[in-house]
């Protein structure tokens, strides 16, 4: 494979650590001009985005009249769930019911939140509870498989069991806290296989798993993208990006009224998240997520550069925690320390590797793009 020379983009902190990232002559990377070209231009937080969400807003209570709720929010226990579901009952008035998947891996802090919101809020909740020997297996054939993105099967279970969920119990509307303020510059492919990617999760199950999945939630991206869309009539919704959204303000506001508990990073509101993204996929890959997360604020201006670049030249947390963490995961998993070494010491794979959708998912991309139900490039 070529080197590449490093570069680093003069505006965001976005780098060749993304092995397809593109500068111009201002050195200024891709993701931003996708930002000021695709995002900016379409992305209303005053009058004419609450016109817009408001309007939505209306359409979803009048449809809701008579049933017990009117619309489902997955709920992590993370700050765009958390700060989506304050505003869904709150600001706008609605009724939602709360969705959790509880995959094995919360956090006390994630545990905290949803239970402060739902008291605070007084909302009903439904867990999903992942089987764990399943999960562990899919999970255990991740690492075992070699690829980057061992999020996959978390990632997996919580947005098909919300989808499955939805379509099952005739839910019409899904909130999601999907949003551009923090997550304008998406995590390129390399680093974040799409976790709907059906045809790969089942290879990799299939060459490493060793227990059927009978009762883990799946969902194929044509499953939810086609049919949950346009046989099911499921519409998802993304408040967020409708209003203003700032993420240390909505923290503090959260940390005030419910006694919410902050985690130290994006994501970290799972205890196999901190480790993954934290430790093993910086150490094994040299893929920093928080390059792409601290990006996101600097383009919407909630963090200087100078700043994210001090940020990021530090480890997210300590060796003391990491050594605790590699414990835990390898018992919570069931293999010894020495496996969970092997498998980081063992050749790093890509998504490439195994069978996939990816031809179908471009074409896919391609035939929206056109209908103008999706704007922002991905890849
Ligand atoms: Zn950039």
């Amino acid at each position: 494979m070529p080197l590449i020379p490093y570069q680093i983009c003069q505006n965001c902190i976005m780098d060749t650590s993304d092995s397809l990232i593109a500068f111009d002559e201002r050195g200024w990377c891709d993701y931003c001009n996708n930002y000021h070209e695709n995002i900016v231009p379409y992305w209303h937080t005053d009058e004419r985005g609450e016109r817009e969400v408001m309007a939505q807003i209306d359409k979803i209570k009048a449809d809701g009249r008579g049933r017990d709720f009117d619309c489902l929010i997955g709920l992590s226990g993370g700050i765009d769930s958390s700060y989506l579901t304050y505003i869904a009952k709150e600001k706008f008035g609605l009724r939602p019911l709360l969705y959790h998947v509880d995959a094995g891996w919360n956090s006390q802090e994630a545990v905290n939140n949803i239970e402060k919101l739902v008291d605070g809020l007084e909302l009903d909740l439904y867990t999903e509870v992942v089987n764990w020997p399943e999960m562990r297996d899919l999970q255990l054939a991740f690492f075992k498989a070699g690829v980057p993105h061992l999020d996959t099967p978390q990632d997996h279970a919580f947005f098909a069991g919300l989808y499955n969920f939805a379509a099952k119990n005739k839910v019409k509307y899904i909130l999601t806290g999907a949003n551009y303020s923090t997550e304008c510059v998406r995590e390129p492919l390399e680093w974040h296989y799409h976790a709907s990617d059906l045809r790969q999760l089942h290879d990799i199950h299939r060459r490493f798993g060793t227990r059927p999945l009978k009762s883990f939630p799946l969902a194929g991206i044509l499953k939810f993208k086609v049919f949950y869309r346009f046989a099911k009539g499921v519409r998802v919704i993304k408040p967020l990006n409708y209003i203003p959204y700032y993420k240390e303000a909505a923290m503090q506001e959260l940390v005030q009224r419910f006694g919410w508990q902050r985690y130290p990073h994006k994501h970290y509101e799972s205890r196999f998240t901190r480790f993954y993204e934290g430790f093993w996929l910086r150490k094994k890959f040299g893929y920093d997520k928080r390059r792409a997360h601290f990006s996101s604020l600097i383009l919407t201006g909630q963090l200087s550069r100078a700043e994210a670049l001090e940020r990021i030249a530090q480890d997210p947390y300590s060796p003391e925690q990491v050594k605790q963490d590699f414990e835990y995961i390898a018992a919570k998993l069931g293999i010894t320390e020495a496996e969970l070494q092997a498998m980081f010491d063992a050749p790093n794979k890509t998504y490439r590797d195994y069978a996939n959708m990816m031809p179908v998912m471009d074409l896919g991309a391609k035939v929206f793009r056109v209908l103008g139900l999706q704007r922002a490039v991905m890849r």
